[in-house]
């Protein structure tokens, strides 16, 4: 089995239903005591959060980059970038790096692609729904169309995002607020909408709505798991 390297803590809460899920995966396919084998290095979130504000995305870049370095001395066989609006510095922690990043929008990708979706909702930080790192992944190496929330609605997504997500506090109300989002995108002919923060099924799971939901906590998990009990 290989080693899963995991960069989290962006934020904490998320990074738990990371540990929990790679386990758990790992449980499922081998049985009995088996558990996933994992280096985890934990940042604090107040520090990229600052630097996220301050849109300082180089230092951010090199603190994780440090980071990632870490985990691959301690032996990670690759590694999980565990936010997705994080990857926006993905190219700088490859850059520094000598093991595999597994991309989370691949991951998410590729899931898509399997179920024949071709046009998908995202939500997320204002940095992920707004700026290409992301979508433009999606539309151009996997030919996925993608459509955003307004202007209005993506305020909202993003405030409760860092308001009360990452900081463990789940909210009925912010709840409701996220479905009727979710039906809008599915209205605009989104065929699933892609949860596209590490702290989105905390607060929404599939049970809530009949708009296919994609998680990307679980699907990034899931192909890390996946290649993990491959290598
Ligand atoms: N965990 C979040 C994400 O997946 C947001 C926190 C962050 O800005 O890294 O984008």
């Amino acid at each position: 089995m290989q080693v899963i390297g995991v960069l989290g803590g962006m934020s904490w809460e998320s990074t738990q239903s990371y540990y929990r899920a790679l386990n758990e995966g790992v449980k499922h396919a081998l049985g009995g005591f088996h558990s996933a084998k994992i280096v985890l290095v934990s940042v604090d979130f107040a520090e990229i959060e600052t630097l996220q504000q301050q849109g300082d995305w180089d230092k951010a870049g090199e603190l994780l980059a440090s980071a990632a370095q870490n985990i691959e001395r301690a032996g990670a066989d690759f590694l999980l970038l565990a936010t997705n609006t994080m990857h926006k510095v993905a190219p700088a922690i490859e850059k520094a790096i000598g093991i595999p990043l597994l991309h989370i929008a691949d991951a998410t990708a590729e899931q898509l692609m399997q179920d024949g979706i071709t046009r998908v909702g995202l939500l997320g930080t204002r940095f992920t729904m707004e700026q290409d790192f992301y979508k433009a992944r999606l539309q151009d190496a996997f030919g996925i169309e993608v459509v955003v929330p307004d202007d209005t609605e993506r305020e909202a997504v993003h405030r409760i995002i860092f308001d009360e997500l990452c900081q463990g506090k789940i909210n009925s109300d912010s709840r409701e607020r996220y479905l009727e989002i979710i039906d809008s995108l599915h209205q605009q002919g989104a065929q699933a909408v892609i949860l596209g923060c590490t702290e989105i099924a905390l607060l929404v799971e599939q049970a809530h709505t009949h708009v296919p939901l994609y998680d990307t906590t679980a699907l990034h998990a899931s192909r890390a798991v996946a290649r993990a009990l491959k290598g």
